[in-house]
């Protein structure tokens, strides 16, 4: 299995052109890296015309989150059909800068019964073990995420990943996310043993977005 490295631009860029500009300069250096599965999730605004210029097997795209009704009077939403509709592989749901807007574990669960109905890939943000519903059969992509780690330029500790990974047992593909830069990437992957790393602020500036591609490319 390849490693999988998704970049999420969470709010960001403020301009069509600015996400056009952040695509083409991703695009352009990893189109030869053929070792790993990169995954851009813009803004939902910005995914049809970059579902369009995409043409580059190894970059897939995802959404930052869904809603869990495929249709209907849920004014603002945007549901998982839509999202395939347009092209989109994959999901993140539940990430913690959501939970902290009011997501609960319920709701969360609803969207990923909802993504995998779609047959979308959903990416399950948890930072504790506790937020996995333990009844939870299907298997799907889980993004460790420790809070303490997300946007402040402070990583986990490699021990301290490598122990949850190890909790995590039972889940094929576990990512990695929290202030991960082109220095620790590979370090996640060859002595933690995650499959792959969401990455935030980094996936924001392409040369150091592209260094993270690069750098995990070289160990596996
Ligand atoms: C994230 O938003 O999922 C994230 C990991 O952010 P950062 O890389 O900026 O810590």
């Amino acid at each position: 299995m390849k490693p999988l490295i998704v970049a999420n631009w969470k709010c960001n860029p403020t301009t069509l052109k600015g996400a056009k500009l952040l695509f083409d300069s991703v695009k352009k250096e990893i189109k030869n890296i053929k070792n790993i599965e990169v995954v851009l999730c813009p803004p939902f605004i910005y995914l049809p015309i970059l579902t369009v210029h995409r043409q580059v097997m190894n970059i897939k795209l995802g959404a930052q989150d869904c809603f869990w009704k495929q249709q209907g009077a849920f004014t603002g939403e945007i549901s998982p059909l839509m999202l395939k509709d347009l092209g989109c592989q994959y999901v993140i749901i539940g990430h913690s800068e959501r939970r902290a807007l009011g997501e609960t574990d319920e709701m969360i669960n609803k969207k990923i019964r909802a993504a995998l109905k779609s047959k979308l890939k959903p990416i399950l943000c948890i930072d504790k073990i506790s937020q996995i519903k333990k009844d939870l059969k299907t298997e799907i992509i889980i993004a460790y995420e420790p809070l303490f780690a997300i946007g402040t330029g402070k990583p986990c500790s490699i021990e301290k990943a490598k122990k949850m990974r190890t909790s995590l047992i039972r889940f094929k593909t576990v990512l990695y996310g929290g202030s991960i830069n082109s220095e620790n990437a590979k370090d996640y992957i060859k002595e933690a043993g995650f499959q792959g790393l969401l990455v935030g602020g980094a996936s924001l500036e392409p040369k150091e977005f592209i260094q993270i591609v690069k750098n995990v490319s070289r160990v596996c």
